[in-house]
C-alpha cells in the first residue's frame, strides 16, 4: 500500500522527529534521495536545528525547517516517529485530507496516519528504508549508503544494543561495499567531542545517584550546566549511556532540564536506557512518552526534586 502510494505520488513531503538522531536524519536523506532518483519532487523537512555531527552527510543542506503550503504535496511521509506530534508544532496544522504515510520501527507507534508500516523488530527506520528502496527499484548510491549506514549504526549504538540483527550487520556491510568510509563516519559521530562536552559529562557524572536496590541510576543535566560549559543540546546526545555502565544497574536515567524559551519552566525530558531485560519503552509510555524496549523517553512537568523522586520509584519494580 505504502509502496503503491509512493510510486503514484509525484510531490512528496518527508518529515522526521524533532531533536533528530542519526536514524531520523539517515532515513530522511536516504528515502528523499531515492525518491528523487525516480523523478519525484521531494521536500525534506525537520523542525529542529540539525546537530552539527550530521553535517558531513551528503544532502544535508536540502533539509528545510518550514514545509510551506501542504496543498502542494500529494502525501506526507513521516519517518521514525512513534506519534504524529513528534514532527513538531507543524503537526497541529496538517490538513485533514492530507495523505499521511507512517513508516516507523517503534513498538509504541500509535498507528497514526492514512497508511502505516511499522516494524518493531527492525533495528532502525533506516533499515526499513533500505528494503523500501529495493522494493521501489532504486539503486542505492554512495550518498544513500552513507545515510543508511549512519541510521543503523546510531540506532544500534554501534551494534552494541539488543536490536542489532544479522540483517542490520549485513546491510551495513553492503553499505560499506558501496563506498561508505566507515572510519570517517565514526570520526564524525564519535570523535568530535569539544572540551566543553567533556566538562559537561564530568558535571553530569557528578550528579549520579543509585537507587537503594542498586538497580537504577539517575543523573541530571541543567541549563546552567550547558551555559557554564558553553555547550548546547547537541552535546547531550549519548550522555545517558554512561549511567548504564554501572554493575547491576538495569535502568539508567538522565533527567534533562528543557530549553527555554521553547519550553516552559519546570519541564524535563527524561531519557531511559535499559541494561538487559527491562522494557523501558513501556515504562516511558506509562508516563505519556514512548520509545523502544532499550531506549525511551518522556516529558515531566514538575520540579527536579519531584522528577527525581518519581524516577527513583521506578526502581521498586525492577
Ligand atoms: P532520547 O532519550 O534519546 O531522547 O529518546 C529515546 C527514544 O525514545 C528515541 O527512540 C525516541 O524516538 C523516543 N522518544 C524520545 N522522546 C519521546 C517523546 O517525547 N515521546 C515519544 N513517544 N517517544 C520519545
Ligand atoms: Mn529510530
Amino acid at each position: 500500500m505504502i509502496l503503491e502510494t509512493l510510486k503514484t505520488s509525484s510531490r512528496l513531503l518527508l518529515a522526521t522527529h524533532i531533536r533528530p538522531d542519526g536514524d531520523a536524519i539517515g532515513s530522511l536523506l536516504a528515502l528523499g534521495r531515492g525518491l528523487a532518483s525516480l523523478g519525484k519532487e521531494v521536500t525534506l523537512f525537520n523542525e529542529s536545528a540539525i546537530p552539527a555531527i550530521f553535517r558531513f552527510l551528503p544532502g544535508m543542506d536540502e533539509i528545510v525547517s518550514e514545509p510551506g503550503d501542504f496543498q502542494a504535496y500529494d502525501a506526507l511521509v513521516v519517518l521514525d516517529c512513534s506519534d504524529i506530534s513528534r514532527i513538531g508544532q507543524v503537526a497541529e496544522r496538517l490538513p485533514q485530507d492530507l495523505s499521511v504515510l507512517n513508516i516507523d520501527h517503534h513498538i509504541t507507534n500509535t498507528g497514526f496516519g492514512t497508511q502505516q508500516w511499522v516494524e518493531p523488530k527492525s533495528s532502525s527506520t533506516g533499515e526499513m528504508i533500505y528494503h523500501l528502496l529495493g522494493d521501489l527499484g532504486v539503486g542505492i548510491d554512495q550518498a544513500m549508503a552513507y545515510a543508511i549506514y549512519t541510521a543503523i549504526l546510531t540506532d544500534t549504538g554501534s551494534f552494541l544494543f539488543q536490536n542489532t540483527t544479522p540483517d542490520s550487520l549485513t546491510i551495513c556491510g553492503e553499505m560499506a561495499a558501496k563506498g561508505v568510509d566507515t572510519y570517517k563516519v565514526a570520526q564524525h559521530l564519535f570523535a568530535t567531542y569539544s572540551l566543553g562536552r567533556l566538562k559537561l559529562l564530568n558535571m553530569v557524572l557528578e550528579t549520579i545517584e543509585i537507587s537503594d536496590n542498586g538497580k537504577l541510576s539517575v543523573m541530571y543535566l541543567t541549563q546552567e550546566m550547558l551555559k557554564e560549559t558553553e555547550t548546547d543540546v547537541d552535546d547531550i546526545n549519548g550522555l545517558v549511556n554512561y549511567a548504564k555502565y554501572i554493575e547491576d544497574v538495569r535502568v539508567a536515567v538522565l533527567i534533562q532540564e528543557a530549553r527555554t524559551p521553547l519550553d516552559d519552566e519546570g519541564r524535563y525530558h527524561v531519557s531511559l536506557r535499559s541494561n538487559g531485560p527491562v522494557d523501558v519503552g513501556s515504562i516511558a509510555a506509562s508516563y505519556g512518552g514512548g520509545g523502544h524496549p532499550g531506549a525511551a523517553a518522556f516529558t515531566a512537568f514538575a520540579t527536579l526534586k519531584e522528577v527525581k523522586k518519581e524516577v527513583m520509584r521506578i526502581s521498586e519494580s525492577l
